[in-house]
């Protein structure tokens, strides 16, 4: 079984140089091969492969002028090239299904993300929690678990938010799934008031929604402030670029508060170890049109987890089941079936106009999603 894992760098001051200097070369090759295929394309109709791509590249590599080409490793340029082969490819499949768009750019300084990708097969950690990277030497990192002796697949250096991080695959052994589930179903009302309200069993149980608390929106104040700031430096300047970093890094930390938040909520359902989880069939992209809770939905990134529940429930053996996207989950009353005509947005609580219920909104329809499990 193959893991995505990021590792984040601690390069020595040496070592970011090397890093610009890596992540600045691909950069080039990828707009210099992006030129010859243009040239190519206007000349003849047609694109070079990868591989007349590469010996065009080789050629240029070995003559005078272009010595600097060698200080970086030959796959890390060979990368770049392969990565617009890529790009071109999906631009192709893209122009084929009808769709516009997509089609390969210069990438110019300061507007991409810095990245490159290295030799994984030379990629290796110590026990020193060090990590050898080619041409680059041993860089310090931290990670969650322990990396030495494994292997480095499709590893690739990126410089995001501030920080340097090593993206990569690895090859892990699959866990044992040694869990015994209980008696019960579970139904899950996903929102933007809460992030979940989950009935199991009959039982309530609420996850907040992150972006009301009080760190969360002190970072978000932060994140607007700098971002005012840099509205007002000049562009491209050393000062723009430094505060352009600032902004990224307050951006980059909310974005990892709330997607360990929604891992730790897909955790601990989970870990709840019902028989069969019902949820509804959300219609995130039609709930994206609506202006006024597009941004909630979108910062409580409620399609991951969807996603992650249905692939940690399913790796523990637990059913998944979706509700059809007119099943009225909020609209009917739990306690009799009465399903009601209407029910505004900002009806927090359901009263049943049939037996009299008053009950929370979202656990209303958490215990009609639990039922339709049965
Ligand atoms: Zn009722």
């Amino acid at each position: 079984m193959y893991k995505a894992m990021v590792i984040r760098l601690f390069p020595l001051k040496v070592q970011v140089g090397l890093l610009w200097q890596n992540a600045g070369t691909a950069r080039w090759v990828w707009n210099w091969g992006l030129q010859v295929q243009r040239d190519s394309y206007a000349e003849s109709k047609r694109l070079l492969s990868v591989y007349e791509l590469k010996r065009k590249f080789t050629e240029l590599r070995n003559s005078e002028g272009f010595k600097w080409l060698k200080e970086v490793s030959r796959q890390v340029e060979a990368n770049a090239l392969i990565d617009l082969n890529m790009a071109y490819r999906n631009f192709l499949r893209r122009l084929k299904a009808g769709k516009t768009g997509g089609m390969p750019k210069f990438k110019a300084k300061g507007k991409c993300t810095p990245s490159f990708c290295t030799r994984s097969g030379k990629v290796k950690a110590d026990e020193h929690n060090r990590i050898y990277l080619e041409k680059i030497g041993w860089v310090r990192f931290k990670a969650k678990c322990n990396l030495e002796g494994l292997k480095f697949y499709n590893a690739r250096v990126k410089f995001e938010c501030g920080r340097w991080l090593l993206k990569c695959a690895v090859e892990v052994q699959p866990e044992k799934p040694g869990m015994t589930l209980r008696s019960v179903n579970m139904g899950i009302d996903v929102g933007v008031k809460s992030l979940a309200v989950v009935s199991c069993g009959g039982r309530k149980r609420v996850f907040r929604n992150i972006n009301r608390n009080h760190r969360m929106k002190r970072l978000t104040r932060q994140l607007k402030h700098h971002q005012r700031i840099l509205s007002r430096k000049e562009k491209g300047s050393e000062n723009y670029l430094k505060e352009k970093y600032r902004v990224q890094d307050i951006y980059g930390r909310i974005r990892r508060k709330r997607h360990e938040y929604v891992r730790q909520t897909a955790r601990e359902i989970v870990s709840m170890r019902p028989q069969a989880i019902v949820m509804e069939d959300l219609n995130i992209q039609g709930m994206m049109k609506n202006s006024h809770i597009a941004r909630a939905v979108a910062e409580q990134n409620l399609h991951l987890l969807r996603r992650l529940i249905e692939l940690k429930a399913s790796e523990a053996g637990i059913r998944v089941v979706f509700a059809g996207r007119f099943f009225p989950s909020s609209k009917k009353c739990s306690g009799c079936g009465h399903v009601r005509k209407e029910l505004k947005l900002s009806e927090r609580i359901f009263r049943c106009p049939e037996c009299g219920k008053v009950i929370d909104r979202d656990f209303n329809a958490a215990l009609n999603l639990e039922r339709l499990a049965e």
